[in-house]
């Protein structure tokens, strides 16, 4: 719980581009924290009910993906961080042919989801509505040990399952966060509901400012739960 509280006080004091310039695994306690009393969806069942890892089949259909989709990644060992953290079937994306920035360990499923939401979803958008390149997309991180809080629930991020987007940044040097973008110019917003529309095909749960505050600031999308919740 150290850990969240001091991602929540770091969240309150430090600015944002102060929180991406330190380490990943600091970078990586951002997100989808969620003020005490207030609780993130509950995404999947109570820990010891999930599976250990994906069969294996289904892992190499889904590197065979990735592969195809011309990705460049590295399959990560299983891991067991203990309190029920895992990083089960995942990789690290190297490259995804737009630069993402605090990726660490993600389930090979939601890899592949980001990379396809990155390629097909995000930069045409961003070509057709905002007249420019992506030249990178931000994010608060993926694998980071803690519940959803106010549950006693493990988030999807506890098994390198989720991602938390927080910003565009475009080829002309404007940079779109989605804490100020979500109400920003019509422009702006139109680019950002495309991208989130185009992740509730892609995601299982897709949380944007609409859904509530802890979200103001980022996308988060998980591979948990049975999908189909996009808000
Ligand atoms: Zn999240």
């Amino acid at each position: 719980m150290k850990e969240r509280a001091w991602g929540t006080m770091a969240m309150r004091r430090m600015g944002q581009a102060a929180l991406l310039a330190v380490s990943f695994a600091l970078a990586s306690c951002g997100g989808d924290i969620v003020p005490r009393g207030r609780v993130e969806r509950a995404s999947k069942a109570p820990r010891d009910a999930r599976p250990a890892a994906p069969p294996p089949l289904e892992l190499r259909q889904c590197m065979v993906k990735l592969q195809s989709q011309s990705v460049l990644f590295t399959p990560l060992p299983d891991q067991n961080f203990g309190g029920g953290c895992t990083a089960m079937g995942s990789v690290k994306l190297l490259d995804i042919g737009v630069p993402a920035t605090n990726l660490g360990a993600m389930t090979c499923n939601l890899a592949a989801n980001f990379a396809a939401w990155a390629r097909y979803g995000v930069q045409p958008a961003a070509r057709l509505i905002l007249g420019a390149e992506i030249e990178r997309i931000e994010t608060f991180g993926t694998y980071n040990c803690r519940p959803i809080a106010g549950s006693g629930k493990l988030s999807e991020h506890a098994h390198s399952n989720a991602v938390d987007v927080s910003a565009f940044v475009l080829s002309d040097g404007r940079r779109i966060t989605i804490e100020q973008g979500w109400n920003g110019d019509r422009q702006t917003r139109q680019f950002l509901e495309i991208v989130r529309a185009s992740a509730c095909k892609r995601f299982r749960t897709v949380l944007s400012p609409d859904y509530n505050v802890a979200h103001r600031d980022h996308f988060h999308f998980d591979m948990g739960g049975r999908g189909g919740f996009c808000r």
